[in-house]
């Protein structure tokens, strides 16, 4: 297989790496990312496309903050990534709510709302609306439904739509992508920059990296001697 590699090399091509890819590209470096099989379990393709504030960074101020911003940042995302590929990415940003059917995590969720709202302030407005006034609305809602929360920012995205209009976006500002090239190994190469050894056997060269290969990303950081915190959640 003859790859031409850029300068800079993604290792993972999921709606992170191809973000980064992105970016990169529009900033006017070249870029190849290295993506894995068509069998692998990409969390790109298997979430629910949510762009949701509520309840997000309640414990750390940052997390809220940066959520707030890529709420507001995301119309302008979609256009340009719309553009781009000539994707429809389905974005609605009506409001959403959050159902609850039992009176504890309802009133535990509304609580680290709260603590939300001491990081945004006036930037965000929740609703706290009780299962008897969510039925005179709607009344299809069941009488096990104890309570609801509701955010006029959170909205969704097509997530399958989303990841096909990143990868064209990348395609089309000159990136290459380059799929069943799952890294196996990556060691620092004499004279500087990185040898990769494809798990099929091939070898590369990169001059410089950037693991966004998800779940991934534990056995390839563990190879540059640090340690990455993405990992699934453990019950
Ligand atoms: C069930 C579920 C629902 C979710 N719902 C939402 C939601 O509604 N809204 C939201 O914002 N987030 C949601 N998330 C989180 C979101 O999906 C992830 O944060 C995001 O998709 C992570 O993208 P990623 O590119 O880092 O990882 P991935 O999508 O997992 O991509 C990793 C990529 O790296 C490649 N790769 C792995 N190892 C290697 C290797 N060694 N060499 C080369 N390539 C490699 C893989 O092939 C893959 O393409 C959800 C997650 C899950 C699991």
């Amino acid at each position: 297989m003859a790859i031409e590699m850029s300068k800079i090399t993604i290792i993972g091509g999921g709606v992170v790496g191809l973000s980064v890819a992105l970016g990169l590209l529009q900033a006017g470096r070249m870029v190849t990312v290295l993506d894995g099989t068509d069998n692998d379990l990409r969390a790109s393709q298997g979430n629910f496309g949510l762009i949701w504030l509520q309840g997000k960074g309640a414990e750390f101020a940052p997390y809220a903050k940066w959520t707030r911003e890529a709420v507001s940042a995301w119309s302008g995302f979609a256009e340009k990534i719309e553009d781009l590929s000539g994707e429809n990415l389905a974005l609605e940003q009506y409001g959403g709510f959050e159902f609850f059917t039992d009176e504890k995590e309802f009133s535990d969720f509304t609580a680290s709302l709260k603590r939300q709202k001491t990081h945004l302030g006036g930037r965000i407005v929740h609703e706290y609306i009780s299962g008897d006034d969510l039925r005179r609305t709607y009344p299809g809602i069941g009488g096990g439904v104890v309570g609801a929360t509701y955010c006029k920012l959170d909205g969704h995205v097509n997530p399958l739509r989303l990841l096909k209009a990143l990868r064209s976006a990348v395609v089309r500002l000159g990136g290459q992508i380059v799929t069943d090239a799952k890294v196996h190994t990556i060691s620092p190469a004499t004279g500087g920059g990185f040898d990769l050894l494809l798990q099929k056997g091939d070898k590369l060269g990169a001059e410089k990296i950037i693991l966004c290969a998800g779940l991934g990303n534990a056995q390839l950081s563990s190879q540059l001697g640090f340690v990455t915190q993405v990992r699934p959640p453990t019950r």
